[in-house]
């Protein structure tokens, strides 16, 4: 009798495993932007064309791709960011698994990838990718200064269900995508702490342009703030500066070596001042980064809405928070969009959070200009 159990062809894997890397339009968007941004780019444009639904493309002024790794861009597992699972702990790149551009050639009409680094430009070549992921045969020459355009066309078009939800989502799916960026646009996320430049815009059906979202690129997070929503949006903010260290919880602490067994902790941002809040009762505004990796933080989301709550029963704080924290105690390995991390020593470092936001918002011992009026 033969075998029930048989491998799947390469094909469906593929398109299988694509399918849980990019599960959105968000995080296609994200992990293009991401890919400008490991690229040192300092001015991203991200252009959706019908809301994303036709196409998306992000245009960089970053590296470049040099002619040698064409072959290699889209084809799974394969980047230029990690070379062995080791360098994890240490890994700053936002990239590292090499999976976005494969997925997002899987699960798409068409990409196309038009590049030049300082050694090819003014001239960049276009080249297109086969759903594998292989480059099509015969690239083309075009005008192009330094840097890097993804265009991804018709979206999910291999995967007729979550295309058709994306299409009766699309405008709830659009200003996701749209928040998401926002966030990469408050902080500056690049290691080295470069500013930025942000340009969002929508093309709709007519092709008329508009403007999503603008920064001015500088390095303050104020100063981004002021640009993306105006400088009104300043007026009721108070700079969050706190700094704490972290006892280990040993068990947990394997992978940091016994000599650090205090981290310490800096969290920059703004805050709401708590008299006045931002007048919504919702959690639209609140954005938490590590090291200025955007991420998920529910639980630290929480402690800074019960201890604002405490002080302010009844709006919801804006909220900017940057976690710096050393590199090697915490896991941004845990989801393939990487919004998830794993922190060592969560609970003090929570419990910790606690008694330094407390302590900066108490009136008495207050680090933040508080108008008790
Ligand atoms: P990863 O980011 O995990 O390495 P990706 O599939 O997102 O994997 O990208 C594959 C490789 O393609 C990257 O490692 C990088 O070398 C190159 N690349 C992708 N986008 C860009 C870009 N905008 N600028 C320069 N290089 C890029
Ligand atoms: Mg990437």
């Amino acid at each position: 009798m033969s075998s029930s159990i048989k491998a799947l062809d390469s094909t469906s894997v593929h398109r299988i495993t694509s399918g849980q890397v990019v599960v959105d339009l968000q995080t296609a968007v994200k992990e293009l932007v991401e890919n400008s941004l490991d690229a040192g780019a300092t001015s991203i444009e991200v252009r959706f064309k019908e809301y994303g639904l036709k196409a998306i493309e992000v245009i960089d002024n970053g590296s470049g791709i040099a002619p040698e790794d064409y072959e290699s861009i889209a084809l799974k597992h394969h980047t230029s960011k990690l070379s062995a699972f080791s360098d994890l702990a240490t890994i700053q790149s936002f990239g590292f698994r090499g999976e976005a551009l494969s997925s997002l050639c899987a699960l798409s009409q068409g990409v196309s990838v038009t590049t030049a680094t300082s050694n090819e430009a003014p001239v960049g070549t276009i080249l297109e990718m086969e759903r594998n992921g292989k480059l099509k045969a015969g690239s083309k020459k075009v005008a192009r200064q330094r840097g890097t355009t993804v265009a991804v066309t018709g979206i999910f078009s291999p995967l007729p269900v979550r295309r058709k939800e994306l299409y009766r989502n699309i405008k709830r799916e659009f200003s996701k995508a749209l928040a998401l960026l926002t966030a990469y646009a408050l902080v500056p996320c690049s290691q080295d702490g470069r500013g930025v430049r942000f340009t969002v815009v929508n093309y709709n059906e007519k092709g008329q342009r508009m403007v999503q979202i603008q920064s001015n690129g500088a390095k303050s997070i104020k100063s981004s703030v002021s640009a993306v929503w105006g400088p009104k949006a300043l007026a009721n903010l108070e700079v969050l500066d706190l700094e704490f260290d972290v006892t280990s919880e040993k068990s947990l602490m394997k992978r940091v070596p016994e000599s650090e067994e205090v981290t310490h902790v800096h969290v920059e941002g703004l805050i709401s001042k708590f008299t006045f809040g931002c007048g919504r009762t919702g959690t639209d505004r609140q954005f938490f980064y590590i090291n200025g990796r955007p991420c998920n933080l529910p639980k630290v989301q929480k402690i800074f809405n019960e201890v604002y709550r405490s002080f302010n029963t009844n709006q919801a704080p804006f909220i900017i928070a940057n976690i710096i924290i050393p590199t090697n105690t915490c896991d941004v390995n845990v989801s393939p969009d990487k919004r998830t991390v794993f922190l060592h020593s969560e609970y003090n470092l929570i419990a910790a959070l606690k008694i330094s936001l407390e302590e900066a918002f108490s009136p008495e011992r207050s680090t933040f200009s508080v108008n008790t009026q």
